[in-house]
Protein backbone atom coordinates (compact mmCIF):
# COMPACT_ATOMS: atom_id res chain seq x y z
CA UNK A 1 0.00 0.00 0.00
CA UNK A 2 1.46 3.14 -1.28
CA UNK A 3 1.37 6.14 1.33
CA UNK A 4 -0.16 9.56 1.08
CA UNK A 5 3.84 10.98 1.21
CA UNK A 6 4.78 8.37 -1.29
CA UNK A 7 1.69 9.26 -3.83
CA UNK A 8 2.13 13.03 -3.66
CA UNK A 9 5.79 12.76 -4.44
CA UNK A 10 5.13 10.45 -7.34
CA UNK A 11 2.24 12.57 -8.44
CA UNK A 12 4.60 15.97 -8.34
CA UNK A 13 6.64 13.94 -10.83
CA UNK A 14 4.25 14.20 -13.43
CA UNK A 15 0.95 16.40 -12.21
CA UNK A 16 2.07 20.46 -11.65
CA UNK A 17 2.03 20.52 -7.89
CA UNK A 18 0.96 16.68 -7.59
CA UNK A 19 -2.64 17.87 -8.51
CA UNK A 20 -4.91 18.76 -10.92
CA UNK A 21 -6.94 21.47 -8.98
CA UNK A 22 -5.31 23.65 -6.60
CA UNK A 23 -7.19 23.38 -3.36
CA UNK A 24 -6.43 20.19 -3.28
CA UNK A 25 -2.44 20.33 -2.46
CA UNK A 26 -3.16 21.77 1.03
CA UNK A 27 -0.46 24.83 0.32
CA UNK A 28 -3.34 26.92 2.66
CA UNK A 29 -2.95 24.71 5.70
CA UNK A 30 0.48 22.90 5.21
CA UNK A 31 0.97 19.12 4.79
CA UNK A 32 0.36 16.34 2.40
CA UNK A 33 -2.66 16.00 0.45
CA UNK A 34 -4.79 12.87 0.90
CA UNK A 35 -4.76 10.22 -2.00
CA UNK A 36 -8.48 8.96 -1.65
CA UNK A 37 -9.26 5.86 -2.22
CA UNK A 38 -12.75 5.01 -2.23
CA UNK A 39 -15.81 7.10 -1.01
CA UNK A 40 -19.36 5.87 0.36
CA UNK A 41 -22.12 7.37 2.22
CA UNK A 42 -20.33 10.16 3.76
CA UNK A 43 -17.04 8.47 4.17
CA UNK A 44 -13.63 8.92 2.09
CA UNK A 45 -10.96 6.61 2.73
CA UNK A 46 -7.58 7.29 1.63
CA UNK A 47 -4.90 5.40 0.37
CA UNK A 48 -3.50 4.48 4.29
CA UNK A 49 -7.22 2.88 4.19
CA UNK A 50 -7.46 5.48 7.58
CA UNK A 51 -11.90 6.73 7.07
CA UNK A 52 -13.00 10.07 7.02
CA UNK A 53 -16.04 11.72 7.63
CA UNK A 54 -16.10 13.96 4.52
CA UNK A 55 -17.28 17.09 4.61
CA UNK A 56 -16.26 18.46 1.07
CA UNK A 57 -18.43 15.93 -1.03
CA UNK A 58 -16.48 16.79 -4.19
CA UNK A 59 -16.86 19.94 -3.11
CA UNK A 60 -20.97 20.51 -3.37
CA UNK A 61 -22.01 17.55 -5.78
CA UNK A 62 -22.25 14.70 -3.98
CA UNK A 63 -25.04 16.18 -1.62
CA UNK A 64 -26.67 11.98 -1.56
CA UNK A 65 -23.77 11.11 0.38
CA UNK A 66 -21.36 8.79 -1.92
CA UNK A 67 -22.54 6.37 -4.20
CA UNK A 68 -26.33 6.82 -3.30
CA UNK A 69 -27.85 2.95 -4.80
CA UNK A 70 -30.57 5.07 -7.07
CA UNK A 71 -27.38 6.78 -9.27
CA UNK A 72 -25.63 4.36 -9.37
CA UNK A 73 -28.32 2.41 -11.19
CA UNK A 74 -29.15 5.20 -13.72
CA UNK A 75 -25.09 5.66 -14.23
CA UNK A 76 -24.97 1.95 -14.74
CA UNK A 77 -27.78 1.71 -16.82
CA UNK A 78 -26.81 4.99 -18.92
CA UNK A 79 -23.65 3.67 -19.35
CA UNK A 80 -24.47 0.41 -21.33
CA UNK A 81 -26.30 2.37 -23.60
CA UNK A 82 -23.20 4.75 -24.81
CA UNK A 83 -20.67 7.09 -23.27
CA UNK A 84 -20.98 9.93 -25.78
CA UNK A 85 -22.86 10.17 -29.18
CA UNK A 86 -22.06 13.77 -30.03
CA UNK A 87 -25.93 14.24 -30.76
CA UNK A 88 -28.94 15.25 -29.32
CA UNK A 89 -30.61 12.81 -26.50
CA UNK A 90 -34.27 12.41 -24.71
CA UNK A 91 -32.35 12.87 -21.20
CA UNK A 92 -30.88 15.99 -21.52
CA UNK A 93 -34.47 16.99 -22.69
CA UNK A 94 -35.56 15.74 -19.01
CA UNK A 95 -32.57 17.23 -17.24
CA UNK A 96 -33.63 20.85 -18.90
CA UNK A 97 -37.19 19.95 -17.74
CA UNK A 98 -36.02 19.26 -14.19
CA UNK A 99 -34.41 22.37 -13.68
CA UNK A 100 -36.90 24.54 -15.41
CA UNK A 101 -39.39 23.12 -13.24
CA UNK A 102 -37.26 23.56 -10.10
CA UNK A 103 -35.87 26.94 -10.79
CA UNK A 104 -38.59 29.30 -11.66
CA UNK A 105 -36.44 32.31 -13.30
CA UNK A 106 -35.48 29.79 -16.24
CA UNK A 107 -37.02 29.47 -19.45
CA UNK A 108 -34.26 27.79 -21.27
CA UNK A 109 -31.42 26.39 -20.15
CA UNK A 110 -28.19 25.12 -21.91
CA UNK A 111 -25.61 21.94 -20.40
CA UNK A 112 -22.29 22.37 -20.32
CA UNK A 113 -19.29 20.45 -18.70
CA UNK A 114 -18.13 22.33 -16.02
CA UNK A 115 -18.86 25.59 -13.51
CA UNK A 116 -16.13 27.53 -15.52
CA UNK A 117 -17.83 26.77 -18.94
CA UNK A 118 -20.68 27.51 -17.72
CA UNK A 119 -19.85 31.16 -16.16
CA UNK A 120 -17.59 31.88 -19.11
CA UNK A 121 -20.69 31.50 -21.44
CA UNK A 122 -23.33 33.24 -19.57
CA UNK A 123 -21.21 36.27 -19.70
CA UNK A 124 -20.66 35.93 -23.42
CA UNK A 125 -24.20 35.41 -23.70
CA UNK A 126 -24.78 38.72 -21.28
CA UNK A 127 -22.74 40.84 -23.15
CA UNK A 128 -23.86 39.45 -26.65
CA UNK A 129 -27.86 39.98 -25.64
CA UNK A 130 -27.10 43.90 -24.28
CA UNK A 131 -24.56 44.71 -26.62
CA UNK A 132 -22.34 46.01 -23.71
CA UNK A 133 -18.62 45.08 -23.14
CA UNK A 134 -18.66 46.16 -19.02
CA UNK A 135 -19.55 43.43 -16.07
CA UNK A 136 -19.46 43.92 -12.05
CA UNK A 137 -17.60 41.20 -10.06
CA UNK A 138 -17.06 41.17 -6.71
CA UNK A 139 -14.09 40.92 -4.57
CA UNK A 140 -13.79 37.36 -3.46
CA UNK A 141 -16.71 35.66 -5.32
CA UNK A 142 -15.22 33.21 -7.95
CA UNK A 143 -17.06 31.97 -11.11
CA UNK A 144 -14.30 29.62 -12.36
CA UNK A 145 -10.99 30.89 -13.99
CA UNK A 146 -12.25 32.19 -17.57
CA UNK A 147 -9.66 35.11 -18.08
CA UNK A 148 -12.44 37.93 -17.60
CA UNK A 149 -12.97 36.72 -13.82
CA UNK A 150 -9.73 36.36 -13.01
CA UNK A 151 -9.71 39.53 -11.49
CA UNK A 152 -9.11 41.53 -8.14
CA UNK A 153 -9.93 45.33 -7.30
CA UNK A 154 -7.90 48.43 -8.56
CA UNK A 155 -6.53 50.51 -6.26
CA UNK A 156 -9.34 53.18 -6.27
CA UNK A 157 -12.98 52.92 -5.36
CA UNK A 158 -15.09 51.16 -8.58
CA UNK A 159 -11.36 51.19 -10.62
CA UNK A 160 -11.01 48.38 -13.19
CA UNK A 161 -9.52 45.43 -12.00
CA UNK A 162 -5.86 43.47 -12.05
CA UNK A 163 -5.74 40.67 -13.12
CA UNK A 164 -4.94 37.44 -10.41
CA UNK A 165 -3.15 34.99 -12.78
CA UNK A 166 -0.39 35.85 -14.69
CA UNK A 167 -1.15 34.79 -18.60
CA UNK A 168 -4.22 36.96 -18.38
CA UNK A 169 -3.79 40.37 -20.31
CA UNK A 170 -4.72 43.83 -18.61
CA UNK A 171 -6.91 44.32 -21.22
CA UNK A 172 -8.84 40.98 -21.32
CA UNK A 173 -9.78 42.27 -17.76
CA UNK A 174 -9.88 46.25 -18.34
CA UNK A 175 -14.09 45.97 -18.76
CA UNK A 176 -14.40 44.19 -15.13
CA UNK A 177 -15.26 46.20 -12.38
CA UNK A 178 -14.51 44.36 -9.44
CA UNK A 179 -16.35 45.59 -6.34
CA UNK A 180 -16.82 45.00 -2.13
CA UNK A 181 -19.12 42.38 -1.25
CA UNK A 182 -22.04 43.89 0.25
CA UNK A 183 -21.06 47.28 0.15
CA UNK A 184 -23.76 49.76 -0.96
CA UNK A 185 -22.59 52.69 -1.57
CA UNK A 186 -19.95 51.72 -4.13
CA UNK A 187 -22.54 49.85 -6.07
CA UNK A 188 -24.35 52.96 -6.29
CA UNK A 189 -21.44 54.47 -7.44
CA UNK A 190 -20.35 52.40 -9.97
CA UNK A 191 -23.63 52.08 -11.62
CA UNK A 192 -24.22 56.15 -11.19
CA UNK A 193 -20.72 56.73 -13.38
CA UNK A 194 -21.12 53.64 -15.95
CA UNK A 195 -25.09 52.33 -15.98
CA UNK A 196 -25.65 52.45 -19.18
CA UNK A 197 -22.60 50.69 -20.07
CA UNK A 198 -22.72 47.67 -18.18
CA UNK A 199 -23.82 44.32 -19.49
CA UNK A 200 -24.11 42.42 -16.62
CA UNK A 201 -23.38 41.93 -12.25
CA UNK A 202 -22.39 38.21 -11.42
CA UNK A 203 -22.55 37.60 -7.96
CA UNK A 204 -22.68 34.43 -5.90
CA UNK A 205 -25.42 35.07 -3.91
CA UNK A 206 -24.16 33.27 -0.82
CA UNK A 207 -20.89 33.26 -1.63
CA UNK A 208 -18.97 29.65 -0.67
CA UNK A 209 -15.73 30.67 -2.24
CA UNK A 210 -14.92 32.93 0.67
CA UNK A 211 -15.77 30.35 3.55
CA UNK A 212 -19.44 31.66 4.24
CA UNK A 213 -20.83 34.80 3.34
CA UNK A 214 -24.63 35.49 2.68
CA UNK A 215 -25.52 38.77 0.04
CA UNK A 216 -27.35 41.31 2.85
CA UNK A 217 -30.94 41.31 1.64
CA UNK A 218 -30.97 45.56 0.99
CA UNK A 219 -27.85 44.63 -1.20
CA UNK A 220 -29.67 42.37 -3.66
CA UNK A 221 -32.92 44.28 -3.02
CA UNK A 222 -30.80 47.18 -4.57
CA UNK A 223 -28.76 45.01 -6.85
CA UNK A 224 -31.93 44.24 -8.73
CA UNK A 225 -32.87 47.52 -8.99
CA UNK A 226 -29.88 49.09 -10.72
CA UNK A 227 -29.72 46.16 -13.00
CA UNK A 228 -33.42 46.68 -14.07
CA UNK A 229 -33.42 50.15 -14.06
CA UNK A 230 -29.62 50.52 -15.92
CA UNK A 231 -30.48 47.38 -18.70
CA UNK A 232 -27.76 44.77 -17.02
CA UNK A 233 -28.54 41.99 -16.52
CA UNK A 234 -28.13 40.25 -13.14
CA UNK A 235 -26.46 36.77 -13.39
CA UNK A 236 -26.64 34.46 -9.88
CA UNK A 237 -23.79 31.70 -10.05
CA UNK A 238 -25.26 28.94 -8.35
CA UNK A 239 -22.95 26.73 -9.18
CA UNK A 240 -22.87 25.94 -5.25
CA UNK A 241 -26.46 26.70 -4.42
CA UNK A 242 -28.47 25.58 -6.40
CA UNK A 243 -29.85 22.86 -5.52
CA UNK A 244 -27.69 22.36 -2.01
CA UNK A 245 -28.89 25.56 0.09
CA UNK A 246 -32.82 24.85 -1.03
CA UNK A 247 -34.54 23.64 -4.16
CA UNK A 248 -35.06 26.48 -5.77
CA UNK A 249 -31.40 27.46 -5.02
CA UNK A 250 -30.45 30.74 -3.45
CA UNK A 251 -32.76 32.77 -5.27
CA UNK A 252 -35.42 30.84 -3.74
CA UNK A 253 -33.99 31.90 -0.38
CA UNK A 254 -33.98 35.47 -1.28
CA UNK A 255 -37.35 35.42 -3.61
CA UNK A 256 -39.22 34.37 0.29
CA UNK A 257 -37.65 37.61 1.44
CA UNK A 258 -37.81 40.36 -1.56
CA UNK A 259 -41.28 39.65 -2.98
CA UNK A 260 -41.15 38.68 -6.87
CA UNK A 261 -37.42 38.58 -6.86
CA UNK A 262 -35.80 36.89 -9.89
CA UNK A 263 -32.60 36.88 -11.31
CA UNK A 264 -32.18 37.02 -15.59
CA UNK A 265 -29.55 34.42 -15.59
CA UNK A 266 -28.45 31.89 -13.53
CA UNK A 267 -25.77 29.45 -13.46
CA UNK A 268 -25.16 25.96 -12.20
CA UNK A 269 -22.97 23.12 -11.77
CA UNK A 270 -22.03 20.85 -8.85
CA UNK A 271 -24.78 19.02 -7.96
CA UNK A 272 -26.41 19.64 -11.05
CA UNK A 273 -24.06 16.74 -12.03
CA UNK A 274 -24.30 14.47 -9.12
CA UNK A 275 -20.45 14.24 -9.09
CA UNK A 276 -20.37 13.85 -12.91
CA UNK A 277 -18.96 16.93 -15.06
CA UNK A 278 -22.25 18.96 -15.56
CA UNK A 279 -23.38 22.35 -15.55
CA UNK A 280 -25.74 24.61 -17.01
CA UNK A 281 -26.87 28.08 -17.59
CA UNK A 282 -29.74 29.88 -18.72
CA UNK A 283 -32.39 32.15 -18.04
CA UNK A 284 -35.50 33.99 -20.29
CA UNK A 285 -36.21 32.21 -23.56
CA UNK A 286 -35.82 35.77 -24.90
CA UNK A 287 -32.20 36.04 -23.87
CA UNK A 288 -30.89 32.14 -24.25
CA UNK A 289 -32.61 32.92 -27.62
CA UNK A 290 -29.44 34.73 -28.95
CA UNK A 291 -27.68 31.40 -28.81
CA UNK A 292 -26.10 29.78 -31.27
CA UNK A 293 -27.64 28.10 -33.81
CA UNK A 294 -30.60 30.38 -32.79
CA UNK A 295 -28.62 33.77 -32.30
CA UNK A 296 -25.28 35.29 -32.76
CA UNK A 297 -23.57 34.31 -29.39
CA UNK A 298 -21.36 31.37 -30.47
CA UNK A 299 -21.45 28.86 -27.42
CA UNK A 300 -20.90 24.81 -28.23
CA UNK A 301 -19.33 21.39 -26.57
CA UNK A 302 -18.29 17.76 -27.76
CA UNK A 303 -19.62 16.06 -24.49
CA UNK A 304 -21.97 18.37 -23.85
CA UNK A 305 -25.12 17.44 -22.26
CA UNK A 306 -23.26 13.93 -21.96
CA UNK A 307 -25.41 10.92 -21.65
CA UNK A 308 -23.60 9.64 -18.42
CA UNK A 309 -23.60 12.73 -16.38
CA UNK A 310 -27.30 13.44 -17.47
CA UNK A 311 -28.16 10.12 -16.20
CA UNK A 312 -26.25 10.84 -12.91
CA UNK A 313 -27.46 14.37 -12.75
CA UNK A 314 -31.10 13.61 -12.91
CA UNK A 315 -31.28 10.39 -10.52
CA UNK A 316 -29.00 13.07 -8.09
CA UNK A 317 -32.45 15.67 -9.11
CA UNK A 318 -34.77 13.34 -8.23
CA UNK A 319 -33.74 12.14 -4.63
CA UNK A 320 -32.75 16.16 -3.86
CA UNK A 321 -36.74 16.95 -4.52
CA UNK A 322 -38.30 14.17 -2.79
CA UNK A 323 -40.42 16.13 0.64
CA UNK A 324 -38.76 17.05 3.08
CA UNK A 325 -35.00 16.32 1.87
CA UNK A 326 -33.93 20.02 2.55
CA UNK A 327 -35.23 20.32 5.61
CA UNK A 328 -33.85 17.42 6.71
CA UNK A 329 -30.49 18.26 5.22
CA UNK A 330 -30.94 22.05 6.73
CA UNK A 331 -31.43 21.01 10.03
CA UNK A 332 -28.59 18.65 10.23
CA UNK A 333 -26.04 21.16 9.21
CA UNK A 334 -27.71 23.49 11.25
CA UNK A 335 -27.02 21.08 14.65
CA UNK A 336 -23.37 20.41 13.03
CA UNK A 337 -22.71 24.40 13.24
CA UNK A 338 -24.49 25.20 16.67
CA UNK A 339 -22.31 21.77 17.85
CA UNK A 340 -18.91 23.68 16.78
CA UNK A 341 -20.55 26.80 18.24
CA UNK A 342 -20.76 24.65 21.35
CA UNK A 343 -17.59 23.27 21.14
CA UNK A 344 -15.84 26.23 20.61
CA UNK A 345 -17.62 28.03 23.50
CA UNK A 346 -16.49 25.45 26.04
CA UNK A 347 -13.06 25.61 24.77
CA UNK A 348 -13.06 29.20 25.57
CA UNK A 349 -12.37 29.86 21.55
CA UNK A 350 -14.22 32.37 19.43
CA UNK A 351 -15.70 30.64 16.74
CA UNK A 352 -19.20 31.62 14.61
CA UNK A 353 -20.97 30.18 12.12
CA UNK A 354 -23.49 29.85 9.57
CA UNK A 355 -25.43 27.69 7.25
CA UNK A 356 -28.68 27.14 4.67
CA UNK A 357 -29.35 24.05 3.48
CA UNK A 358 -26.63 21.40 3.44
CA UNK A 359 -24.04 24.78 2.83
CA UNK A 360 -22.21 25.96 5.71
CA UNK A 361 -19.25 27.80 7.17
CA UNK A 362 -17.67 28.67 10.49
CA UNK A 363 -14.93 31.00 11.36
CA UNK A 364 -12.56 31.94 13.90
CA UNK A 365 -13.82 34.93 14.85
CA UNK A 366 -16.54 37.04 17.02
CA UNK A 367 -18.72 38.01 14.31
CA UNK A 368 -19.54 36.74 10.59
CA UNK A 369 -17.71 38.52 8.15
CA UNK A 370 -19.28 40.85 5.06
CA UNK A 371 -16.59 40.58 2.76
CA UNK A 372 -13.65 39.11 1.57
CA UNK A 373 -11.45 41.52 3.55
CA UNK A 374 -13.21 40.45 7.03
CA UNK A 375 -13.06 36.63 5.51
CA UNK A 376 -9.32 37.32 5.21
CA UNK A 377 -8.34 38.66 8.44
CA UNK A 378 -9.88 36.10 10.47
CA UNK A 379 -7.30 33.82 12.61
CA UNK A 380 -5.94 31.67 9.68
CA UNK A 381 -2.92 29.91 12.04
CA UNK A 382 -5.80 28.70 14.30
CA UNK A 383 -7.98 27.44 11.32
CA UNK A 384 -4.91 25.37 10.06
CA UNK A 385 -4.30 23.90 13.35
CA UNK A 386 -7.63 23.27 13.88
CA UNK A 387 -7.77 22.15 10.23
CA UNK A 388 -5.14 19.32 10.68
CA UNK A 389 -6.27 18.47 14.37
CA UNK A 390 -9.64 17.67 13.11
CA UNK A 391 -8.37 15.55 10.22
CA UNK A 392 -5.86 13.58 12.32
CA UNK A 393 -9.26 12.61 14.54
CA UNK A 394 -10.92 11.16 11.10
CA UNK A 395 -12.73 14.11 9.57
CA UNK A 396 -12.46 15.82 6.17
CA UNK A 397 -12.67 19.61 6.28
CA UNK A 398 -12.32 21.88 3.20
CA UNK A 399 -8.33 22.59 3.31
CA UNK A 400 -8.69 26.43 3.64
CA UNK A 401 -10.52 29.15 5.53
CA UNK A 402 -11.40 30.75 2.27
CA UNK A 403 -13.74 27.78 1.42
CA UNK A 404 -17.14 26.55 2.61
CA UNK A 405 -18.36 23.22 3.80
CA UNK A 406 -21.35 20.63 2.86
CA UNK A 407 -22.92 17.99 4.33
CA UNK A 408 -24.96 15.21 2.70
CA UNK A 409 -28.11 13.70 3.35
CA UNK A 410 -26.22 10.26 4.32
CA UNK A 411 -24.42 12.00 6.85
CA UNK A 412 -25.88 10.72 10.57
CA UNK A 413 -26.47 12.61 13.88
CA UNK A 414 -23.98 9.96 14.72
CA UNK A 415 -21.40 11.43 12.65
CA UNK A 416 -22.40 14.83 13.30
CA UNK A 417 -21.87 14.40 17.13
CA UNK A 418 -18.59 12.47 16.05
CA UNK A 419 -17.63 15.51 14.52
CA UNK A 420 -18.29 17.91 17.42
CA UNK A 421 -16.86 15.38 19.85
CA UNK A 422 -13.69 15.77 17.32
CA UNK A 423 -13.87 19.86 17.33
CA UNK A 424 -13.94 19.64 21.38
CA UNK A 425 -10.68 17.77 21.72
CA UNK A 426 -8.74 19.63 18.53
CA UNK A 427 -9.48 22.62 19.70
CA UNK A 428 -8.44 21.72 23.29
CA UNK A 429 -5.57 20.38 22.30
C1 LIG B 1 -17.08 25.59 -8.30
C2 LIG B 1 -17.58 26.90 -8.76
C3 LIG B 1 -17.40 27.36 -10.07
C4 LIG B 1 -16.55 26.62 -11.07
O1 LIG B 1 -17.03 25.37 -11.38
P1 LIG B 1 -16.01 24.27 -12.01
O2 LIG B 1 -16.90 23.13 -12.32
O3 LIG B 1 -14.99 24.01 -10.95
O4 LIG B 1 -15.40 24.90 -13.21
C5 LIG B 1 -18.02 28.52 -10.45
N1 LIG B 1 -18.76 29.24 -9.59
C6 LIG B 1 -18.94 28.86 -8.31
C7 LIG B 1 -19.79 29.68 -7.40
C8 LIG B 1 -18.33 27.70 -7.85
O5 LIG B 1 -18.48 27.34 -6.56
Amino acid sequence: MASNQALFERAQRVIPGGVNSPVRAFRAVGGTPRFIARAEGPYMWDAEGRQYIDYIGSWGPMILGHGHPAVLEAVHKAIADGFSFGAPTEREIELAEAIIALVPSIEQVRLVSSGTEAGMSALRLARGATGRNKIIKFEGCYHGHADALLVKAGSGLATFGHPTSAGVPADVVKHTLVLEYNNLAQLDEAFASQGGEIACVMIEPIAGNMNFVRASVPFVTRLRELCTQHGALLIFDEVMTGFRVALGGAQSVYAKLIPGFKPDMSVFGKVIGGGMPLAAFGGSRDVMSQLAPLGPVYQAGTLSGNPVATACGLATLKEVARPGFHEALASKTRSLVRGLEGAARDAGVALVGDSEGGMFGFFFADALPQNYGVVMATDKERFNRFFHGMLDRGVYLAPALYEAGFVSAAHSADDIAATIRAAGDALRG
